[in-house]
C-alpha cells in the first residue's frame, strides 16, 4: 500500500504528467467553455494581471470589523471600506449610519442580513417569495427562523396581493422580509417601496426589508434614482446584498453586505485577541476579495461602469429580438440582463450552457459576453428550430 501511494505521488510529479501538464490541461479545459457558457451570471471581461503579486506573495486576511484595524497589518480593510462606501452611496445609505463588509458571496450577505434581522426582532416572521434564491431558504434553515413563502407572479415578481394577506394575517408579528432584486431565473424586481407601502398600511411597525440583489444591485444603483425601480435605503430597504462576482467580475466568489451601522451596533460581538471586533459570519476573511473589487471599480470609473451595464442590456435586447424573430417564446424584463426563453431543443443545450428549470432557460448578457457569441447562438437556435419544425413525412419521404 505505501509503495502504490509513493508511484502514486511521483507518478504526478513527473514531467509528463506533472503538475505543469496538469495546469495546462486545466486551463484548455477552462477556455474550450468558457465560449459557450452564457447561462451563468459572472461577467468575464477582467484581466487582474496587475495584481498578481499581491495574489502570489501576500497573506491577505481581513479578519474581524473592516471599520476597525486590528492588530494584523497584512489587511485591505482601508480598500474594503472604499469599496463599502461605493455600494452605500449607490445604494443611497445614510451617509452618517452605514456599515457593512465583503463576504464570501452573495449567500452569505443574505444569511448575515437574515442574523442580523433575526437579533433585532427575534419573535420575527420572515416573508420570501417562491422566486427568492436558495440561499435565503437556506439562511432560514439555519437561524431556524419562522418563515412564510409569497406566491409570484408567471414571470417571477413577488405577488404584492399575497403578501398583503400573509402579512395580514400575522400582522401582529414583527416582520422581516427578504425582497429579490434580480430573481435568479427571470431578473425580476420586487417593488422594496411597495413592500414599505404595504406593511405602513398594516401599520407593522416592527420591520425588516433586506433586498437580495446580488445580481442587479450595481448595475441597477448606477442608474438614476427616478429611472430605476425602488429597492434602496431610501425606498425602505435596511439591508442590501450583492454578489462581487456577477457584475463588477472578479476571478474568485465574493460579495458585499451594506446595512444601516446603527441596526448593527445593537448586536455587535466583543473584541478578542485580533483587537477587531468579530463582526462577520467568518473568521478570517479574503482580503484579496477587496482589493479585486476595489481595483474594478476604480479601474471602471462610475463612467466605465454605467457603460459597461448599458451595453450588456443593449445586448440583451438584441438577444431577445433575435428570438422573437425566429418565433421562439422568450421574455425580457426592463433592465434586464436576463433574457428568459422556452427551453430550447436538445441539439442546442449540446453546445451551449444555459440555465434551465420547469421547461424555461435563460441567457445572460454578462459583460464579457460578444454580440458575435449572441448572434452564434440564436443561429443555432435558427437551425435547430428549423430541422424540429420538419414535418415527418418529409422524413419519411427521404429513408
Ligand atoms: C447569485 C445570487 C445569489 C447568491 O450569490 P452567490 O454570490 O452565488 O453566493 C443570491 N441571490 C440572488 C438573487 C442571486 O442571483
Amino acid at each position: 500500500m505505501i509503495s502504490h501511494h509513493i508511484d502514486t505521488i511521483s507518478d504526478f510529479a513527473s514531467p509528463e504528467t506533472g503538475l505543469e501538464a496538469e495546469l495546462d490541461q486545466l486551463q484548455r479545459r477552462l477556455e474550450q467553455g468558457r465560449r459557450f457558457n452564457i447561462g451563468f451570471p459572472g461577467a468575464t471581461d477582467f484581466d487582474y494581471t496587475p495584481l498578481a503579486t499581491f495574489l502570489t506573495r501576500e497573506l491577505l486576511n481581513n479578519v474581524g470589523d473592516p471599520y476597525v484595524d486590528g492588530v494584523g497589518r497584512n489587511q485591505t480593510k482601508a480598500l474594503e471600506r472604499q469599496v463599502i462606501s461605493f455600494c452605500a452611496d449607490l445604494f443611497r445609505a445614510p451617509a452618517q449610519d452605514r456599515w457593512g463588509y465583503v463576504t464570501t458571496g452573495g449567500s452569505e450577505s443574505n444569511l448575515y442580513a437574515l442574523q442580523l434581522a433575526r437579533s433585532l426582532l427575534p419573535r420575527a416572521v420572515v416573508y420570501f417569495s417562491d422566486a427568492a434564491h436558495y440561499s435565503i431558504d437556506k439562511a432560514i434553515g439555519l437561524l431556524s427562523m419562522e418563515a412564510v413563502r409569497v406566491r409570484t407572479d408567471q414571470h417571477g415578481e413577488v405577488d404584492y396581493r399575497d403578501l398583503h394577506a400573509q402579512i395580514s394575517q400575522r400582522r401582529h408579528r414583527p416582520a422581516i422580509v427578504a425582497a429579490t432584486v434580480g430573481t435568479t431565473m427571470s431578473e425580476a424586481i420586487d417593488d422594496v417601496r411597495r413592500i414599505a407601502d404595504i406593511l405602513d398600511d398594516l401599520a407593522v411597525r416592527d420591520r425588516f426589508i433586506h433586498a437580495d440583489a446580488a445580481l442587479a444591485g450595481i448595475p441597477l444603483g448606477l442608474m438614476h434614482p427616478d429611472e430605476r425601480p425602488g429597492f434602496d435605503f431610501l425606498d425602505g430597504a435596511d439591508s442590501i446584498a450583492v454578489s462581487g462576482h456577477k457584475f463588477l467580475g472578479s476571478p474568485t466568489p465574493c460579495g458585499v453586505l451594506v446595512t444601516k451601522a446603527s441596526h448593527r451596533s445593537r448586536v455587535a460581538r466583543g473584541v478578542g485577541y485580533t483587537a477587531s471586533p468579530d463582526a462577520t459570519i467568518s473568521g478570517s476573511r479574503s482580503g484579496h476579495a477587496p482589493l479585486m473589487l476595489w481595483y474594478a471599480i476604480n479601474y471602471h470609473g462610475i463612467a466605465g461602469l454605467q457603460k459597461r451595464a448599458e451595453l450588456a442590456r443593449t445586448l440583451a435586447a438584441h438577444a431577445y429580438r433575435g428570438l422573437q424573430e425566429i418565433g421562439w417564446p422568450s421574455y425580457r424584463h426592463e433592465h434586464a440582463f436576463t433574457v428568459v426563453m422556452r427551453t430550447p431543443p436538445e441539439s442546442v443545450l449540446r453546445t451551449w450552457v444555459l440555465a434551465t428549470a420547469d421547461g424555461w432557460s435563460h441567457l445572460i448578457t454578462m459583460p464579457g459576453i460578444t454580440e458575435d457569441i449572441v448572434n452564434r447562438f440564436t443561429a443555432d437556435m435558427a437551425t435547430a428550430v428549423a430541422a424540429s419544425s420538419n414535418p415527418p413525412t418529409i422524413k419519411q419521404g427521404n429513408r
